[in-house]
C-alpha cells in the first residue's frame, strides 16, 4: 500500500447514466469536443449546450478555442485524447475550472497535467495544467466508441513494462528520477493485473474498458507527485510519438505504443514475449500493416530515436547504446530482428 502526500485527484464518476447525472449541476460551461463524440454526448446532456469543435492541437487552433471559451467559468472536454489535451490547455490559459469526459479508453490524457501541443511542427509539452474537478466516464458513451480504439487503451498500462526498465536504468545511472520502490511495486501490480484484463478487453466488454480507465486513474496522482519518475512512459513512448511524426498522419496512440513496447522490450532484452502475450490476448493491433504504417517508416523511426531522445529530459535504453555509430548499428539490427519478431507475433495471433 502506498502512503504519501498525493495531489488530490477527483474520484472517477463512472457508470451508467453518469454524464446525464453530472450535467444536471453544470452551469456556465464551455464544451470542447469533436464531431463524432458530440453527436451522441450532446443528446445525453440535461440541457442544450453549444459546443466548440476542436480542429487540431496546434497552438493557433487552441488559442482560437481558448478565446471562444473565455467567458465561461468552466471548460468541459468531451472526446478522445485530442480533446482532453485541448481542454487542459484552454483551462490553463483562461484560468478556468476543468471537467473531463473521456469518451474512449484509448489514452490516459485526462489523467496527466501535461497537454501536448504542436508548435511550429514540434510536439511541445504544456505542463502544470489544472487537475480536473471531475472525470466523468459514461458507460453508454464509452460503449459507442469503436472497439479497436477502446482496446488500444490497454497499451497505456502495458507501456510500464518497458518504462519501469528505463526508469531503473536511469536510477542506476544516478539520474534524479524520483526513484520510489513502492511506486515501482504498485506499477508491477498493475502490469500483472493485465494478464486477467487482456482477454476481457479482447471481447469488447465495456466493463473491461472501464477497468482500463480505472487503472489509468490510479496512476494519475503519481504523475504529479513523482514528476521525474518514468514509471508509465519511456522509450516506447519516444518510439510511438516518433512513429506518428515520421508517418506524418494521426495514428491510434495505443497501437503505436503497443508496437513500441514490443520493439523496446526487444532492445532492452526485457521479456518481449510477455508484452507480446498481453497484446495478443487483448487483440490489440500492433503490426505496422494493421496500424497504418510501413516497415520502412518503422525503420526510419528507429534511426531517428537517438535524436528524439535528446529532445526530452528522459534517460532510457536509447541513451545506453554508445557512440552515434554504435547506436546506429544497434538500431539497424533492431530494424531487422524486430521485423521478423513482429511478423512472428502476428502469425501466432491469427
Ligand atoms: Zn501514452
Amino acid at each position: 500500500m502506498i502512503e504519501g502526500n498525493l495531489p488530490v485527484w477527483p474520484a472517477l464518476d463512472v457508470g451508467s447514466g453518469a454524464l446525464r447525472r453530472a450535467s444536471r449541476d453544470w452551469h456556465d460551461v464551455a464544451v470542447l469536443t469533436t464531431r463524432s463524440p458530440w453527436a451522441i454526448a450532446g443528446q445525453l446532456l440535461t440541457r442544450g449546450t453549444d459546443a466548440i469543435l476542436v480542429g487540431g492541437n496546434d497552438r493557433t487552433s487552441l488559442a482560437a478555442c481558448a478565446e471562444r471559451a473565455a467567458r465561461s467559468e468552466t471548460v468541459v472536454g468531451i472526446g478522445s485524447g485530442l480533446v482532453m489535451d485541448a481542454a487542459k490547455y484552454v483551462a490553463k490559459q483562461n484560468g478556468q475550472h476543468l471537467l473531463q469526459v473521456p469518451t474512449t479508453a484509448s489514452n490516459n490524457a485526462c489523467f496527466t497535467r501535461t497537454a501536448w501541443i504542436m508548435e511550429a511542427g514540434v510536439r511541445t509539452p504544456e505542463r502544470e495544467c489544472p487537475i480536473p474537478r471531475a472525470i466523468i466516464v459514461d458507460r453508454e458513451l464509452l460503449a459507442t466508441a469503436p472497439v479497436p480504439l477502446n482496446r488500444a487503451g490497454i497499451a497505456e498500462i502495458l507501456c510500464s513494462h518497458t518504462a519501469l526498465f528505463d526508469w531503473r536504468l536511469a536510477y542506476e545511472a544516478g539520474r534524479p528520477v524520483d526513484w520510489d520502490e513502492s511506486l515501482e511495486e504498485a506499477t508491477r501490480c498493475e502490469l500483472e493485473a493485465l494478464e486477467t484484463l487482456a482477454p476481457q478487453v479482447a471481447t469488447g466488454d465495456v466493463l473491461a474498458f472501464e477497468e482500463i480507465i480505472k487503472a489509468c486513474a490510479r496512476f494519475a496522482p503519481w504523475f504529479s507527485s513523482h514528476p521525474h519518475a518514468r514509471f508509465n512512459a519511456g522509450s516506447e513512448h519516444i518510439f510511438a510519438w516518433g512513429l506518428e511524426a515520421v508517418a506524418g498522419i494521426r495514428l491510434v496512440h495505443g497501437e503505436t505504443v503497443a508496437l513500441g513496447t514490443i520493439l523496446m522490450s526487444l532492445l532492452q532484452g526485457n521479456d518481449p514475449e510477455w508484452a507480446a502475450s498481453i497484446i495478443r490476448a487483448a487483440r490489440l493491433s500492433f503490426h505496422p500493416e494493421d496500424i497504418g504504417v510501413t516497415w520502412t517508416t518503422v525503420e526510419e523511426t528507429l534511426r531517428s530515436l537517438p535524436r528524439r531522445a535528446q529532445m526530452l529530459p528522459w534517460y532510457t535504453v536509447i541513451d545506453t547504446l554508445g557512440s552515434p555509430e554504435q547506436a546506429a548499428d544497434r538500431l539497424a539490427r533492431l530494424g531487422s530482428e524486430g521485423r521478423s519478431y513482429v511478423d512472428e507475433v502476428k502469425r501466432r495471433s491469427t
